[in-house]
């Protein structure tokens, strides 16, 4: 097997990906499996590249003195370059002769064009180019409509042909060509989107292995730990409730009603309706196909309990069963990763998520393999992130109030429980609503899908969210009309910064041209996405989180001071946005290098104006 050709720390020239550039990099690592070189770029972007990607820079040295004295070919053309031979004066009409001659130039042309243009482009990087591949935009700032988008299949050509204009290496007929591509009305950063290349994962988040192995107990243990608090009369924090016997968990009906539930949900995901959009792409250049119906699954399932209600159907046996739900909910998500881990073994390597891959079985295990799992065209992940959890929510919380009543013999439910109930409605709504969105947030394009997600997912949203609802059945809290409002006035401010930043972001990464984002301004970065430095996201860096907190408290007060229990979820979520802000944060330096500086010096805040 070869060897290594590059050490670590050595200064080498780097290719740009899906350009001809070249620029010095230093080689930081190398993964023996993948046979890749981790390399550092100045700016300090960190790229995956091939061994034939990089070249040493004596060999630079070497050619460029061969380029320019002993090749008798290049010598004429290096002459004649400075009069473009392939453009001749205009209005002179050829003579054969001349003809002959130009056809003997224009080869000598294209010779001179595919060797010694690498020489050259390493000798003498256009200024502009150097400048955007280095993160730094051309002009600091551009409107959101204001630049020029060229489609993807063109970049690589027009690189090219960027650096054979810059070398008058071009033919009229390339000019012509060229001016055709910048006169469509076209609208974004000139640059092939580059995405890290899938290879091992080098950087463990969540404590590394001691830290992932902890968590799949912990997370589990903690969720039945707030279950069995929550039914306490008066629950203490130093008490710890008692342990129900073993077999009093385990239910066959509840497990069967979950499975049910899942493959109820899976069967609404696979209906003909709503459309079919792609997803941002992957580091192949690939985009894969996503049906947005969340919204229409809802609807379906809104209906099939109004049925089940009508017919009496008793959905407080929720409540009776909660634990059993959760432990059978539990089980089946580890089932699921155990599936997701074994299949992500056979997983082609760019298909492996760039968080996920280790190589240790415990991480891989916890954050997920495989970023895409699918069965044909149905998207585990993409299934799993917003139906069954999600939807489970809004109908425990249901089965909640219909709880409190029976329980408490109302007619109608207390205040406090509408509160909770339509908050959280809300939320719920409004994230089938806009499913799309989902496609660019970090658990779609960076995580995997594993233990993390498929129990965040199917057990962490619906019984831990709905602890609010829960709490309140067994713990009746009484407000006020005017606390109510406050607190519907709160919930209201804090989905409006939610809403408006996630939809300014997404719009703008769907269609940065979008007359709506006109008005806004960004920075160009070396990927060819930009980031916005005005509206929401110049506020404050994650002004989605800072909305989702707020929001976050206005569930938890409808529950009054009694206990911190219905605060368990504001307090995690603080601590877990926090921690998913700092890994973002990691994730965009590695992008966007030098422009995510600027974006930071630019927009100091990470969630919280003046404060953090
Ligand atoms: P975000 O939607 O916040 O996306 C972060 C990404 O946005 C970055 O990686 C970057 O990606 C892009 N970005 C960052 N800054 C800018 C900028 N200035 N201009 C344009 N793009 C920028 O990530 P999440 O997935 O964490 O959150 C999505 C939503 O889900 C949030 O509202 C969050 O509150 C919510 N959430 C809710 C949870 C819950 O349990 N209820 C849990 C987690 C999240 P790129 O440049 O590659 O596009």
């Amino acid at each position: 097997m070869p060897s290594r050709k590059f050490a670590d720390g050595e200064v080498v020239m780097g290719r740009w990906p899906g350009s001809v550039l070249y620029y010095e990099v230093q080689v930081t690592s190398y993964d023996d499996v993948a046979h890749l070189y981790t390399v550092k770029y100045k700016d300090g972007t960190e790229l995956a590249l091939k061994e034939s990607d990089i070249r040493s820079q004596s060999s630079f040295k070497h050619r460029k003195s061969q380029s320019s004295s002993s090749s008798p070919s290049r010598r004429s053309s290096s002459r004649s370059r400075s009069r473009s031979p392939g453009r001749p004066a205009k209005g002179r009409r050829r003579s054969a002769s001349q003809s002959r001659e130009h056809k003997e130039d224009k080869k000598k042309t294209i010779q001179e064009t595919s060797l010694a243009l690498p020489v050259l482009v390493l000798f003498k990087p256009s200024e502009n180019n150097t400048k955007r591949y280095n993160g730094e935009p051309e002009s600091t700032e551009k409107n959101a409509t204001s630049c020029i988008i060229l489609e993807q299949k063109l970049k690589p050509d027009l690189e090219i042909k960027r650096v054979l204009e810059q070398y008058s290496l071009r033919s009229r007929k390339d000019d012509k060509k060229k001016e055709e591509i910048y006169s469509e009305k076209k609208t974004f950063v000139a640059v092939k989107p580059i995405e890290k290349v899938s290879t091992k994962t080098k950087e463990m988040e969540f404590g590394g292995r001691i830290g992932t192995f902890t968590l799949i107990f912990f997370l589990p243990a903690t969720v039945f730990y707030l279950l069995l608090m929550c039914k306490q009369d008066d629950p203490s924090l130093l008490n710890l409730p008692p342990l129900p016997a073993l077999e009093s968990l385990w239910d066959w009906r509840v497990f069967g009603v979950v499975l049910l539930w899942f493959f109820l949900q899976a069967a609404f995901y696979l209906l003909p309706i709503g459309k079919v959009v792609e997803g941002l792409p992957l580091s192949s250049g690939r985009r894969l196909q996503y049906r947005i119906n969340g919204f229409y699954a809802f609807i379906l399932t809104a209906a099939a309990v109004g049925v089940l209600l009508y017919f009496e159907f008793e959905l407080h046996y929720l409540y009776d069963h909660l634990m059993q739900f959760a432990v059978s909910a539990a089980a089946f998500s580890l089932a699921l990763s155990i599936y997701l881990y074994v299949r992500s073994l056979k997983a082609p390597e760019e298909e492996l998520a760039p968080g996920g891959n280790s190589g240790y079985f415990i991480y891989d295990f916890f954050t997920g393999h495989e970023l895409n799992p699918r069965i044909g065209s149905f998207d585990l992940k993409y299934f799993c992130e917003l139906r069954p959890g999600l939807i489970g929510w809004v109908v425990i919380n249901l089965a909640m109030l219909l709880a409190e009543m029976k329980i408490h013999n109302l007619s109608v439910p207390s205040l406090s429980m509408i509160l909770v109930n339509s908050f959280q409605l809300l939320y719920v709504v409004d994230a089938l609503w806009n499913e799309e969105a989902v496609l660019t947030t970090m658990d779609i394009t960076h995580d995997g899908f594993g233990f993390m997600l498929a129990f965040g997912d199917l057990v962490w949203v619906p019984f831990v969210y709905s602890l609010q609802a829960f709490y309140l059945v067994g713990h009746p809290t009484t407000i006020t009309w005017p606390v109510a409002a406050a607190i519907t006035v709160l919930n209201c401010i804090g989905y409006y910064i939610f809403r408006s930043a996630n939809s300014q972001k997404n719009n703008f990464r769907r269609n940065p041209a979008d007359p709506k984002l006109a008005n806004l301004k960004f920075i160009s970065t070396a990927t060819g996405k930009g980031l916005l430095v005005t509206g929401w996201w110049g506020f404050v860096r994650h002004p989605n989180y800072l909305g989702d907190i707020i929001m976050a408290l206005a569930w938890s007060l409808p529950c009054g001071f009694n206990h911190i229990l219905p605060y368990f979820y504001v307090i995690y979520f603080i601590c877990l946005l926090v921690h998913r802000e700092a890994r973002d944060e990691h994730h965009c330096k590695q992008k966007y290098g030098l422009a995510w500086e600027r974006y930071c010096q630019r927009v100091p805040y990470r969630i919280f104006p003046y404060i953090y």
